[in-house]
């Protein structure tokens, strides 16, 4: 991969966070849901990469651990790297989620100046991306991410449909 600046863009890409190891990433962030279904949280995992390919944090869903409506993991991943790296703006950054980031995270994502976005399966509910709103590609704003969806989107899709599968079984026994 070629390092070399292209005019047309901000497509200085150095290997480690190129589409080509988007999948790795996913990756990480997956094991992050995965622990946090564990917990009995929703699987939700997010994990922020620097452009060199250094991760900066990973994080599951922790709203009912820390009872706190906002610990999504999108958030409790940025405000992590933000800690890391010392500065508010994670402008040189790409976010992966499982899943869609909802209204809030999208904007925090936003907020935090984040590069580009990779996210695993839409959120036909709640999404903020493309799904119901779109929030980091909006032009009334004043940042928009770069934004590559579907990165293992069945793998993201099926841990959060198993989730809520055993959950309404276990709702029937009880
Ligand atoms: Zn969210």
């Amino acid at each position: 991969m070629s390092k070399t600046f292209q005019p047309q863009g901000q497509q200085q890409s150095v290997p480690p966070t190129t589409p080509s190891n988007d999948e790795h990433w996913m990756r990480v962030a997956l094991v992050a849901a995965r622990a946090a279904s564990e917990l009995g949280e929703v699987p939700v995992g997010a994990c922020v990469v620097s452009s060199d390919g250094t991760l900066l944090a990973v994080a599951g869903n922790r709203t009912r651990i820390n009872c706190d409506p906002t610990a999504h993991a999108e958030i409790v991943a940025l405000r992590e790297a933000a800690r890391q790296v010392g500065n508010y703006r994670l402008t040189e950054t790409i976010v992966y989620s499982t899943i869609e980031p909802c209204a809030m995270c999208a904007g925090a994502l936003v907020q935090a100046r984040v590069k580009r976005l990779a996210y695993g399966a839409p959120d036909e509910r709640a999404g903020a991306v493309a799904s119901v709103f779109r929030v980091c590609d909006a032009s009334s704003l004043n940042h928009c991410l770069e934004l590559t969806p579907g990165v293992l989107e069945e793998e993201c899709r099926n841990m959060m449909q198993a989730f809520f599968r055993a959950r309404r079984k276990a709702r029937i026994k009880e």
